[in-house]
């Protein structure tokens, strides 16, 4: 069983067939879908599966450290990468990739008063499909 899984096993939620389809749809997606854009993917297996379902269990994989949720201005997204990284988001097509940390051109500077956890940012541009295209 993948580390997703027994996580949320042991975060106390029954791993419905519906619900291992959302945690592997998701494990797999690099694209930072929204919970709408899961649940279209979904949609077709389960025809009775609901948004809110998709959404509840993202949230709980949130909860237990596995998940992380980005607010890009629109609607929320969901990003199985945990670990510490950028994003670069194109300003055309609204496609958000991740970007190293190692990337980072400058080193965020402490703010005194201010105890600092992370540090968040966002590359706006065009990406090369876009870029290819125009
Ligand atoms: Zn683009
Ligand atoms: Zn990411």
């Amino acid at each position: 069983m993948s580390p997703l899984l027994e996580a949320l096993r042991s975060a106390g939620l029954r791993l419905t067939p519906q619900r291992l389809a959302i945690v592997e749809c998701f494990a797999a997606d690099e694209t930072h879908s929204t919970a709408q854009e899961l649940y279209e993917r979904l949609r077709d297996r389960f025809p009775t599966m609901s948004v809110a379902t998709v959404y509840n269990t993202l949230s709980a994989l949130g909860s237990i450290g596995h998940c992380r949720q980005l607010d890009m201005g629109g609607p929320c997204r969901f990003d199985p990468n945990v670990a510490p990284h950028d994003h670069a988001v194109c300003e055309r097509c609204g496609a958000i990739r991740d970007v190293e940390l190692a990337r980072r051109t400058e080193q965020a500077r402490e703010l005194p008063g201010f105890e600092v956890a992370r540090v968040e940012r966002i590359y706006r541009g065009i990406c090369a499909h876009c870029a290819a295209v125009a």
